[in-house]
């Protein structure tokens, strides 16, 4: 590739040819502010729309400012020089943010983006502390349709991450540009209620969002009242993914598990019992494996789909309905978790399960919505009854003024707190497959797999699809993808159509990366090196367990013995067990 010659600031460079001028400006450390610029993660998405003209610069022998996102230095560029901080681009950069506030609600105090907000912070960078234009201003009612995600599009500046990240990432496209000129904004076809479009729950577009416009529904309100009303038992469960993300807004570094100072908040917040998902995760692996080895024996409804993303489960509803009979039936871990709460462990307690209220603390916006389908509930009682993400615990935690670095580190209780390193990778893309190959193996064989075995790290990594063929048993091998991310979920179903023996078990996540880039996580801001943090915080967590496999989990044996018989068994089919719908209307 061609290199050119260019000076930014007076320091001299040499880059690429192609590279933009802010990528530029970055190797060099100089900081220039953008907007509807998004970081492209490693795994995810990148943006670079210049709609906002924030990040303008000078590039001398050029009348026009010139956006530093979108502006490819060229083979004719030789000798560019660039000024990124003259009077002209400061000041048109302050316009530009003037403007867009003079058309956005005030009420960064209240709204779920508070310290959080890109445009609250560079309007402080900006000292900007008055709006001098003023005049008309759009206020259009708030899209709450969903259990999940929240629309304000009062707060929307048109940078349209939401839309790429919704069309090019996660091949969903349930929004788009809408209107024209001061009226423009990204929305759904004909402002439809985002409940009733193609829309997964997945959260990404609240990712990326810079502002306030896209948030989560917040459930905040009633988890405080649970905890404040005497005749409730109120039990918490913390997904993997939590543990590993959480620490971030307390200052610990990236991707360490700060899984017993979590307990020990939750505690603090005054939670009766605290459990661990990943209890669920063991629970339904002991379920999808069994699953596994009957289907693999029969050589029917192959290839098997992992169940565990709700997001995931969403996008096949209503893109795939051909396929609805080849995911396995398996509940996720939260609705698993939920179903025994309220029907175990109420009766361990002598309780009438109306009286048990269970929270989930979890990565992800679309559990909102699957703790709240109509399948998880028994006589009108809830499964799970409230979902809070990693970022709304941490809200929580601050208001209770729990502070992680200060908390005394806690265990979680039992017997629905007991877990394997197995059930831990569940938050990362092929740790559910990885999880399920320990089990099977184990089912196939009558042993365990030892040593160095039983990490099987050719569905590692945080690539878009892996293929691997892995051999469970001599004469036994079996052909397993791992797709994460939406678009790369239709890449590997359109295969499964194609050809329908290529595979015989396949995991899906919605989310870019898997539940560690889930859409309530802590932002990463286009950070692609903390998102591999907690990937590596996962896998340590793994390492470190004496207890890696599933079917070992003393607690999940007690829970066989005591109530549900074997996998597979009626009860467990009645308790564990679910089955898809068309969502196309
Ligand atoms: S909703 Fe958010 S991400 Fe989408 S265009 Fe508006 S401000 Fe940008
Ligand atoms: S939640 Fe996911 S599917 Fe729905 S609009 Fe946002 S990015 Fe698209
Ligand atoms: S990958 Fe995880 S966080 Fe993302 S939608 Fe699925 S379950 Fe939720």
């Amino acid at each position: 590739m061609k290199q050119v010659n260019i000076t930014i600031n007076g320091v001299p460079l040499t880059v690429p040819e192609g590279t933009t001028i802010l990528e530029a400006a970055r190797m060099l450390n100089i900081n220039i502010p953008t907007l509807c610029y998004y970081e492209k993660l490693g795994c995810g998405v990148g943006n670079k729309p210049a709609s906002c003209r924030v990040c303008v610069v000078e590039v001398e022998r050029r009348r026009n400012l010139a956006p530093a996102c979108a502006t490819p230095i060229t083979a004719f560029d030789e000798g560019m020089v660039i000024h990124t901080n003259t009077q002209r681009a400061l000041k048109a950069r302050r316009t530009v943010l003037e403007l867009i506030m003079s058309d956005h609600p005030q009420t960064c105090l209240t709204c779920a983006k508070n310290q959080d907000c890109e445009l609250q912070t560079l309007a402080a960078e900006f000292g900007i502390s008055e709006i001098e234009y003023q005049g008309a201003t759009n206020r259009i009612p708030k899209d709450a349709s969903s259990n999940a995600i929240m629309r304000d599009l009062s707060k929307c500046i048109r940078c349209r991450r939401c839309e790429t990240v919704c069309s090019k990432v996660q091949t969903v496209g349930a929004l788009t540009g809408y209107g024209r000129g001061f009226s423009a904004k990204v929305a759904t076809a004909g402002m439809m209620p985002l409940a009733d479009t193609s829309c997964t729950f997945c959260g990404q577009c609240v990712n990326v969002c810079p502002t306030g416009a896209i948030t989560g529904i917040s459930y905040v309100k009633q988890v405080w009242a649970a905890l404040n009303d005497p005749s409730k038992t109120v039990i918490v469960q913390t997904a993997p993914a939590v543990r590993v993300a959480v620490g971030q807004e307390f200052g610990f570094e990236p991707g360490v598990p700060v899984t017993k100072r979590l307990v020990g908040g939750l505690r603090a917040l005054g939670f009766d019992k605290v459990f661990d998902t990943n209890f669920a995760a063991d629970l339904t692996i002991m379920e999808e494996a069994n699953e596994i080895v009957q289907r693999l024996k029969s050589g029917q409804n192959l290839p098997i789909l992992t169940s565990c993303c709700p997001g995931w489960i969403n996008f096949l509803e209503y893109q795939f309905p051909d396929l609805l009979n080849i995911p396995s039936s398996c509940k996720s871990p939260q609705q698993m978790f939920g179903a025994i709460a309220k029907s175990y462990y109420a009766a361990k307690l002598g309780i009438d399960p109306k009286d048990l209220v269970v929270v989930s603390v979890m990565p992800c916006q679309a559990k909102k919505y699957e703790a709240s389908r109509p399948e998880f509930a028994n006589d009108e009682v809830r499964d799970v009854d409230y979902v809070v993400t990693t970022r709304e615990l941490c809200r929580m935690f601050k208001e209770a003024g729990v502070n992680l670095q200060g908390i005394a580190e806690s265990e979680y209780d039992s017997p629905l707190g007991e877990s394997s390193g197995a059930a831990d990778i569940f938050g990362v893309t092929g740790g559910v497959l990885e999880a399920a190959l320990r089990t099977v193996y184990y089912l196939v064989n009558g042993k365990n797999l030892e040593g160095d075995a039983v990490n099987f790290r050719d569905v590692r990594g945080l690539e878009g699809v892996k293929e691997a063929s892995v051999t469970v048993a001599p004469g036994l091998t079996v052909n397993v993808a791992v797709a994460s991310g939406l678009g790369n979920a239709r890449k590997v179903l359109e295969i499964v159509r194609k050809d329908p023996g290529r595979f015989q078990a396949i995991e899906i996540m919605a989310c870019p990366g898997g539940c560690i880039n889930g859409g309530g996580q802590p932002y990463l801001h286009g950070n692609a090196d903390l998102l591999e943090s907690r990937m590596k915080g996962l896998y340590a967590e793994d390492e470190a367990k004496t207890l890696r496999l599933s079917h070992e989990n003393a607690d999940i044996k007690q829970l066989y013995a005591e109530f549900l018989g074997e996998p597979g068994s009626e009860k467990a089919h009645h308790l564990l067990h679910t089955c898809y719908h068309c969502r196309k209307k």
